[in-house]
């Protein structure tokens, strides 16, 4: 008996070879024995047709249900039946309707299963087989079937051809779903495939949008500060590398706080992002860079752009926003403007992110204390072979009394500051510095000189000294006559050694140590 469970395992083709093989082939043993019955056959030639057509089948089967690869093994049978059946034929003395039956029988399964270049193969294995059983038992050749014999074999065959019919039918229709299901299948992975390039189309799109985000700041939708640095060097070496001028601008908005305190935080929202529509429209070509540097602080990176082009272009801006004619009541000109820095790296000019960086920054800061609302430029470094004179014997190294002390820390260390500021100066000069190393030091001072002076602002009106609106004028009319003369300086109309001259009598000798002196005595503590 077929075990279902093992059976299930086994497989249609295995399954239908056994039923189609035992069945032909007991069919064929019912016809045999009809057809040999009294004619005297021996025990040997019942015992062949026996254990051929009743008991083969099942070793096959038998074999097939063990085998792991059972369709293999059936297929490898076939070939074992022809050689079996041709002996068969030469037993039962090759009965015209029996060995009829049992070639067309195995040419036709031969066929079903191998197709017709198998054919050849199938008759020699009969022939073979019938060559042996005629060595094993000797020739003996009688055709003639009995009627009853004959009948058993037609219908058996009939049915045979029939059953081989319906399989091919029913393998038929079998194939016609499978196909259509495959069709549908193709389909379906077609529309995930579509679906699937269209949520990657969409992954992609949320992706940029993200690193989008990341570069950008929310208020203006200009770049941030991160891209910004990582650009700059980007952009910087590629210009160093094509031996281009690269242009950094800075701009500031002139007044901003005050424009917060009169109009609101959310008017001054606004107000930043006009200007930062307006730096944007600056930035023309697709390797120009706006950003939003920090607070009402933004930067334009102009990548192969000189020095004059960039000048055009930050006054162009500048009037640009002059012309939007923000109003603003507690600014000098009545509307918002901006202020703006440049430097610029070239063969000669600043070489790295920092240095342009900090040019920039100093430019605008001279473009504020020149006034607002204008433009400054950075001078480039000179070369080392244009150093500066030899020191005049009248400039000293200044040095620190503590009778010059006012009595505040803050105000006295920054009044220290100051006096080792200028001495690094002078000493720049003696060491014959490089004149770029010169320029960083002079913009450090007067960045301190700035600092200072509104320290001292805050702490004289803290203490309600009554000239305090007097020393802050004084401030203002010292900055821009220090401003002015590192101008000349820059410009080259005046030297190092002269343009110190002139910071050491304003600032210290004239102010430090005597204007300075007419509060010292208002000071609490002192
Ligand atoms: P100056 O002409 O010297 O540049 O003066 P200023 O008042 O513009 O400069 P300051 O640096 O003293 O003030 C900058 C102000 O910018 C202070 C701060 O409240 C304002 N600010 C910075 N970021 C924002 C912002 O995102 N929105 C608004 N509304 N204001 C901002
Ligand atoms: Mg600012
Ligand atoms: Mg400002």
């Amino acid at each position: 008996m077929v075990d279902p469970a093992r059976s299930s395992k086994v497989g249609w083709l295995v399954r239908t070879h056994y039923v189609m093989r035992s069945a032909s082939f007991a069919t064929v043993f019912a016809a045999s024995c009809i057809h040999i019955a009294g004619r005297g056959y021996g025990p040997c030639a019942w015992a062949y047709l026996i254990g051929l057509l009743l008991v083969y089948p099942q070793i096959q089967y038998w074999r097939a249900r063990r085998s792991s690869e059972p369709v293999a093994t059936v297929m490898n049978a076939l070939l074992l039946d022809s050689v079996l059946l041709g002996a068969f034929c030469a037993t039962v003395q090759f009965s015209d309707w029996l060995t009829f039956s049992v070639m067309l029988g195995t040419l036709s399964n031969s066929a079903a299963n191998k197709g017709w270049r198998n054919m050849g193969q199938t008759l020699l294995a009969l022939a073979g087989g019938a060559l042996a059983g005629v060595a094993l038992g000797g020739l003996h050749f009688s055709p003639a079937t009995g009627w009853q014999a004959a009948l058993f074999c037609i219908v058996g065959l009939g049915a045979y051809v029939l059953a081989v019919g319906n399989i091919t039918f029913s393998r038929n229709t079998q194939l016609r779903v499978v196909r259509e299901q495959l069709r549908l299948r193709e389909r379906e992975l077609m529309e995930a495939n579509a679906t699937l390039h269209h949520s990657l189309a969409e992954i992609e799109a949320l992706r940029k949008g993200l690193v989008e985000q990341a570069n950008k700041d929310g208020l203006t939708e200009l770049f941030n500060r991160r891209y910004l640095d990582s650009a700059l060097e980007r952009e910087l070496a590629r210009c160093k590398r094509e031996s281009m001028p690269l242009a950094l601008i800075m701009v500031d908005i002139d007044h901003f706080k005050k424009y917060n305190d009169c109009y609101g935080h959310q008017a001054g929202d606004e107000c930043l992002k006009v200007v930062a529509r307006a730096l944007q429209a600056s930035a023309k070509r697709a390797s120009d860079l706006a950003a939003r540097y920090g607070g009402e602080e933004f930067s334009l990176v102009l990548p192969y752009t000189d020095e004059a082009d960039a000048q055009r272009m930050a006054e162009a801006l500048r009037r640009e926003v002059e012309s939007l004619a923000i109003p603003h009541a507690q600014s000098d000109a009545g509307i918002v403007t901006i202020s703006a820095g440049l430097a610029v790296m070239s063969e000669h000019g600043y070489a790295h992110a920092e240095q342009l960086l900090r040019a920039a920054d100093d430019a605008l800061y001279y473009a504020k204390w020149g006034g607002r609302n204008r433009v400054h430029v950075a001078p480039q470094p000179r070369a080392q072979h244009d150093a500066p004179g030899p020191m005049p014997a009248g400039l000293l190294q200044l040095s620190w009394h503590p009778s010059y002390a006012s009595g505040n820390a803050d105000i006295d260390a920054q009044h220290k500051q100051l006096f080792s500021q200028i001495n690094a100066l002078h000493s720049a000069i003696r060491d014959e510095l490089p004149t770029g190393e010169v320029v960083l030091l002079i913009d450090h001072l007067m960045r301190s000189v700035v600092a200072h002076f509104d320290l001292e602002e805050v702490v004289l009106h803290s203490i309600g000294f009554p000239h305090a609106d007097a020393h802050a004028a004084s401030h203002r009319a010292l900055m821009q006559r220090a401003v002015n003369h590192v101008s000349l300086y820059r410009n080259g109309q005046l030297t190092l050694s002269a343009m110190l001259e002139v910071l050491v009598s304003d600032l210290i000798v004239n102010h430090v140590l005597d204007a300075d002196r007419s509060y010292f005595s208002s000071l609490p503590g002192r």
